[in-house]
């Protein structure tokens, strides 16, 4: 879970532990997210767009970066892609209000290009301080960027979607992103396979949880 740069190396986890920053909610987080002008990328962007949904659910998604209709809404997933993730999760009978969604970088790099490592390294204590107030159990990164900025730099999304990787208490499930099911239909297959993954794990939390294992 590095991301490298030179000699440099960022851990999220290590930044989950470590930070020494004194917040009590995501709300907290939002506001000084807000303010927030670290990269470059907050000068070609309207505005910051923060993480969204129940902020106790043990369940999280990762995608990149905001899209041109997150952008102007200020909403993560809520562009063709977004829709379709909700189609996604509607029929897999998880309520989108009831997980937790946010993206690598707060702010919509320019043109929809990927965010630049240095960008996703500025923004990477957001997302660390988001895990950390929220405590998901389980971690689904969308695409290649949330692989990267969340497991391995290296990490290739066709190689490790659909398979658990528990990491310091944390379960992260890969996956494509919604917006590459746009342009490949044939992925919608193994997305489905790892949503009933997601949802059988998500079942299990709740009934360890009514045991009080959780
Ligand atoms: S992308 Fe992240 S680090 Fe960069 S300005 Fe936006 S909120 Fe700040």
């Amino acid at each position: 879970m590095l991301f490298q740069e030179g000699k440099k190396q960022l851990d999220l986890l290590t930044e989950i532990k470590s930070s020494k920053k004194k917040l009590n909610s995501l709300q907290e987080l939002k506001k000084v997210a807000l303010q927030c002008q670290r990269c470059s990328l907050r000068q070609g962007c309207t505005q910051v767009v923060f993480g969204t949904g129940n902020s106790n659910s043990p369940l999280m998604f990762v995608g990149e970066g905001p899209g041109a209709v997150e952008d102007k809404q200020g909403l993560p997933f809520v562009g063709k892609a977004g829709q379709l993730f909700n189609k996604i999760l509607a029929a897999a009978k998880i309520e989108r209000e009831d997980v937790y969604i946010s993206n690598v970088v707060k702010c919509r790099p320019p043109n929809n290009r990927n965010p630049k490592l240095k960008e996703m390294k500025s923004c990477l204590w957001f997302l660390a301080q988001e895990i950390k107030l929220l405590n998901p159990t389980i971690i689904v990164p969308l695409g290649s960027v949330a692989v990267k900025g969340l497991l391995d730099p290296e990490g290739k999304i066709t190689r490790m979607r659909g398979r658990w990787i528990e990491k310091a208490g944390y379960y992260f499930l890969p996956t494509f992103h919604p917006a590459a099911l746009l342009r490949n239909e044939s992925w919608k297959k193994p997305v489905w396979h790892d949503f009933l993954k997601i949802k059988k794990a998500y079942q299990r939390y709740w009934e360890l949880k009514e045991q009080g294992k959780f």
